[in-house]
């Protein structure tokens, strides 16, 4: 018997003698067998229909055996079988055959039931067919050698089907932990009960360790978790254990032999054996790439590109958090201050953008420098700042803060060979819990603006006056817009005189000067014009006023002031109304005042921005007669050369040059200069906001023929006015 070669069953010489040996296997039972074999090929096929006849009761194998050509083929193939069997030749085809068949049943899936099962019907026909055949004894010793073959047989099918088996889970684990290293994958197993921790060589190369550096038991894992992701992982396992998660699946960062920590995604599913020891196993997958770019995408989402700081909507987050916190007992103090950088429109403009830009990121480092841990900052956009800060001993700390952001960043800035002031406003507000996020930012807001206003460079805590200022200021502002169909305007008239006629003589004209009462107390024109003018309620309001003020001229100049005339305030929106002269016109003849009697009074800077339009409607104006008039002159920006350009009949020196004229000499140079060109262009020349006697004398002295002011007349209702003109009629004011 040669079996030296190559056995699929790593079965060697050796091993085949000794198997042979063991079921006293002899060149005898060689020929009994192949006696029997002889006359046996009925007794076969008639085995082998029973066989399949029998298996096709089942269910299992019914089912393999469901098509009818696989079936004869399979029929022939056993009775092939079965004839070798009985020719009992055991060498290396016949073993590499009997590992083959065993290997294909298991990977047909034929169970060994079914399989091994079917050898006791074939040994059941030999069994009735050598009783019959031959003479006791030598039935007895042919069935003896079969059950030999057939024994033999069955310990290799056995064997290479369990070797089969055995040898597909070695390749799919070993394809499983290819793909778990193609997949980055490290693997581990934790055995709760007796806390005995696997983990892969590549579990602990992804982290620079080895294994043993990592310990036997799940505390050495633990103890590389980030501090702050430990109830994490623990929560997480936990939840699996208790059944509450179908798998572990969680994300932490652990420690790697460098110090550093890797984000990883660690899977796993527990078992029970059957004694009941719960295992868990899994996988862990090095994710810092995905986690990178994560983060990367969080951090644009949250923070400011250009400074790196925290953007207004992760700001507001925060400060909603801090003033929840605000309404627990015991909470400290925060603060949030709004800083703005003071005139960075200037370096944006005279150094560039990317200047400006520089600027914006050395203003967010100093002013990092300035907070303390736990301090949020955030650019809001442009050159505003946000700082908010938290648990403060007193809310007097803000205000050192911002003393610190302003001294920090008084601090010259370098740029190339140039150095750059930058200075910043600061509004503070206290948090209080009453307060939604918005408020809280509108309180600072309002500080930063009286910080501003108060000269900037300085900060300013914010109170609840500033809070109420405003909210009468908008009261104001939207009364006044309903003021006019309320009827809550009223005229005053100031005179004004011929400073050269003899005292007591009569005015030589009125200024018209619109008053509004609201809630029972004056407000200044100067407060509640700006507001008409936003919303174009000045044009309805301007032309009551033109009509209100014409009309009483007409009927001072029916009543024994002839030559009244009247001067009334326009505001540029009305000189840009395409049809304003033509309005003017109507409201004349309505009101029956000569043309030649309305001074129209206008500003410098309506000159300065005048467009074609409006200067058409000053020409119109002038050459129906109407005068025009140059309101608080020499406080704009005009140039004498406007003077040429424009239909100008009367300046009026503005106030603050009279006031001053008496102590200084280059303003009393001033006035003379303008009171002089006048006379040299043709134009009369007015002096407002004449207030002593000093400035009469003074005015008399330089030629100035008119005026008005406080000294002579203060502005006084149509009443008042009318006994001033004409002592004598005593009429009252007349309506418009
Ligand atoms: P304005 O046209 O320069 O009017 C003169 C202002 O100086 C008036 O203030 C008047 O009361 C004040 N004034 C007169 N004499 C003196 C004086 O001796 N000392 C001082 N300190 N002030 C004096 P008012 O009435 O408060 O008007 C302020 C401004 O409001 C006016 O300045 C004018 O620009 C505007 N304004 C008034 N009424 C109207 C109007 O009906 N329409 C338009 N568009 N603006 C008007
Ligand atoms: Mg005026
Ligand atoms: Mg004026």
């Amino acid at each position: 018997m040669q079996a030296e070669e190559f056995s699929p069953l790593d079965m060697d010489a050796a091993e085949l003698d000794e198997r042979l040996a063991f079921i006293q296997w002899s060149d005898q039972d060689v020929q009994r067998l192949n006696q029997w074999r002889e006359g046996s090929e009925e007794l076969i096929s008639a085995c082998v229909a029973a066989l399949y006849e029998h298996l096709d009761q089942f269910a299992e194998p019914s089912a393999i055996l469901a098509d009818a050509t696989v079936v004869k083929r399979l029929q022939g193939t056993q009775r092939q079988y079965y004839r070798e069997l009985l020719e009992a030749r055991i060498d290396t085809a016949y073993l590499h055959n009997r590992a083959r068949i065993g290997q294909v049943h298991e990977r047909l899936n034929v169970g060994l039931k079914w399989y091994l099962g079917s050898y006791r019907l074939f040994l059941d026909h030999m069994l009735e067919g050598m009783h019959a055949e031959g003479s006791g004894n030598e039935a007895l010793a042919a069935f003896q050698s079969l059950l030999k073959i057939v024994f033999f047989d069955i310990t290799l099918a056995a064997e290479a089907y369990v070797g089969a088996s055995n040898s597909a889970l070695v390749a799919s684990e070993s394809r499983f932990a290819h793909a778990l290293r193609g997949a980055n994958d490290g693997i581990w197993e934790w055995a709760l009960e007796s806390d005995r921790l696997y983990v892969s060589d590549w579990w602990a190369g992804m982290l620079g360790f080895t294994p043993a550096d990592v310990g036997a038991t799940a505390a050495g894992w633990l103890e590389l978790v980030h501090p702050d992701d430990v109830e994490g992982l623990q929560s997480a396992l936990r939840r699996h254990l208790r059944g509450e998660t179908a798998s572990l699946y969680h994300e932490y960062r652990i420690r790697q032999a460098s110090g550093d920590f890797l984000w990883v995604l660690v899977r796993g599913v527990v078992e029970t054996d059957l004694q009941g020891r719960r295992r868990l196993a899994g996988s862990q997958t090095d994710i810092s790439r995905r986690r990178r770019s994560q983060d990367l995408l969080e951090h644009a989402a949250k923070h400011d590109q250009l400074t790196g700081l925290l953007n207004r909507r992760r700001l507001n987050e925060y400060l909603a958090d801090l003033l929840l916190r605000q309404s627990r007992p015991g909470a400290r103090s925060a603060a949030l201050l709004f800083i703005d950088l003071d005139r960075f429109k200037l370096i944006n403009d005279s150094l560039g953008h990317a200047a400006g830009d520089q600027v914006l990121k050395h203003v967010a480092k100093r002013l990092q420098a300035c907070g303390r841990a736990g301090d949020y900052l955030a650019r809001f956009g442009g050159d505003e700042f946000v700082m908010l800060l938290d648990d403060l001993a007193t809310p007097a700390d803000a205000e050192d803060v911002a003393r610190k952001v302003l001294t920090a960043l008084r601090e010259p800035l370098r740029f190339g060979d140039r150095y750059l002031v930058v200075n910043a406003s600061i509004g503070i507000t206290v948090l209080d819990a009453r307060h939604t996020p918005e408020q809280a930012l509108q309180a600072a807001d309002l500080a930063l603006y009286r910080a501003k206003d108060a000269g900037k460079a300085r900060f300013q805590l914010f109170d609840q006056s500033m809070q109420d200022e405003v909210r009468d200021r908008l009261r104001l502002e939207t009364d006044v817009l309903q003021a006019l169909q309320r009827n809550e305007f009223s005229m005053h008239y100031q005179p004004v005189f011929d400073l050269h006629a003899p005292s007591g003589s009569a005015p030589v004209a009125v200024e018209a000067l619109l008053r509004w009462q609201h809630e029972g107390e004056p407000v200044s024109p100067v407060s509640f014009i700006p507001v008409l003018e936003e919303s174009g309620e000045i044009i309805p309001v301007g032309y009551w006023v033109l009509e209100h003020a014409c009309r009483q001229a007409a009927f001072w100049q029916q009543h024994g002031a002839p030559h009244l005339r009247c001067s009334v305030n326009l505001s540029g929106l009305q000189l840009r109304e395409t049809d304003f002269s033509q309005r003017v016109r109507d409201i004349l003849r309505l009101t029956t005042l000569p043309a030649s009697s309305l001074v129209l009074e206008i500003t410098e800077s309506l000159l300065v921005e005048a467009e074609g339009h409006s200067v058409a409607s000053l020409r119109e104006l002038a050459a129906m007669g109407v005068r025009i008039a140059l309101d608080d002159f020499g406080t704009g920006f005009c140039s004498l050369g406007y003077l040429n350009r424009f239909p100008i009949h009367i300046i009026k020196l503005d106030r603050s040059f009279l006031a001053e004229a008496h102590h200084s000499h280059s303003q009393q140079a001033i006035c003379r200069a303008i009171i002089n060109l006048s006379a040299n262009l043709g134009l009369d020349v007015v002096a407002e906001g004449i207030e002593s006697q000093d400035q009469v004398d003074f005015l008399l002295a330089e030629n100035c023929r008119f005026g008005q002011g406080f000294r002579l007349a203060r502005p006084m209702t149509a009443a008042d006015m009318q006994r001033l003109l004409t002592p004598d009629v005593g009429r009252p004011e007349i309506g418009a």
